[in-house]
């Protein structure tokens, strides 16, 4: 027996929430989509999920979701969001609309190799350690527009927007964050397509709807607390 009373709950209380810090914060007119974050969640309630509008699914770890993706529901859209060794991208590379998660140029590299191959071209977001932390990925924000400018050469990828974690419990990453979105695509760069920030998780997507945010990604908030596996 399955019951996803939890989730639809969790829903309304998410679309509702959103809404609300949307007013409070004159940002009616942002276009913010909701990503269902998947790590450890069993397929039927991620299609519970997606039947409820949630469609967009973000994945952390290729082999999890290469045992996921046939059971999950056709009308799902996958974004990657995890960390990405450059030996996996092949095997993700047809399957998925976005990497989000694209924290080095040599994986943009790789990336856009495995789309000329593959006859497409891949949409990315760069992932900025806005934090400078040591123990995250992610381009640091003093050399970014640098690195942009490279990754908008290569020939397979197209450069969307950014994408960042910010350290947990200070907001002033947030503005920080949003600061250097729009200092990034007020300068233009060519073949670049900057229009989506994706930022906020279950502890601080209120709070980056005022930033303006244009995605955030739902995991705890969505699906309750993960089960990690015992081994
Ligand atoms: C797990 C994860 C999330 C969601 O985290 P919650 O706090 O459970 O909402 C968002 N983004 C990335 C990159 C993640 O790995």
């Amino acid at each position: 027996m399955n019951s996803f009373d939890d989730i639809s709950e969790n829903i309304r209380r998410i679309r509702f929430d959103i809404e609300e810090a949307k007013v409070r914060w004159n940002r009616e007119n942002d276009s913010i989509r909701i990503m269902a974050v998947t790590k450890t969640v069993p397929p039927e309630r991620v299609n519970y999920a997606v039947s409820e509008g949630f469609t967009l699914l973000g994945e952390n770890r290729v082999q999890e979701y290469l045992q996921k993706k046939e059971l999950y529901d056709k009308n799902a859209e996958i974004h990657f969001i995890g960390t990405l060794q450059s030996n996996k991208v092949r095997q993700i590379i047809d399957s998925v609309t976005m990497i989000q998660s694209v924290d080095k140029l040599s994986l943009a590299r790789e990336i856009s190799s495995q789309a000329v191959k593959h006859g497409k071209c891949m949409d990315i977001l760069c992932e900025v350690n806005i934090g400078g932390e040591e123990s995250k990925s992610g381009f640091s924000p003093d050399l970014l527009y640098e690195s942009l400018c490279e990754i908008t050469a290569l020939p397979g990828v197209k450069l969307c927007g950014l994408m960042t974690i910010p350290p947990p419990g200070d907001m002033s990453f947030l503005e920080k964050m949003q600061r250097l979105f729009e200092d990034m695509k007020s300068r233009r760069i060519e073949g670049a397509d900057i229009r989506l920030l994706s930022m906020g998780m279950s502890s601080d997507y209120k709070e980056a709807v005022r930033f303006g945010t244009g995605l955030v990604r739902l995991g705890t908030a969505l699906f309750g607390a993960r089960n990690y596996p015992t081994k």
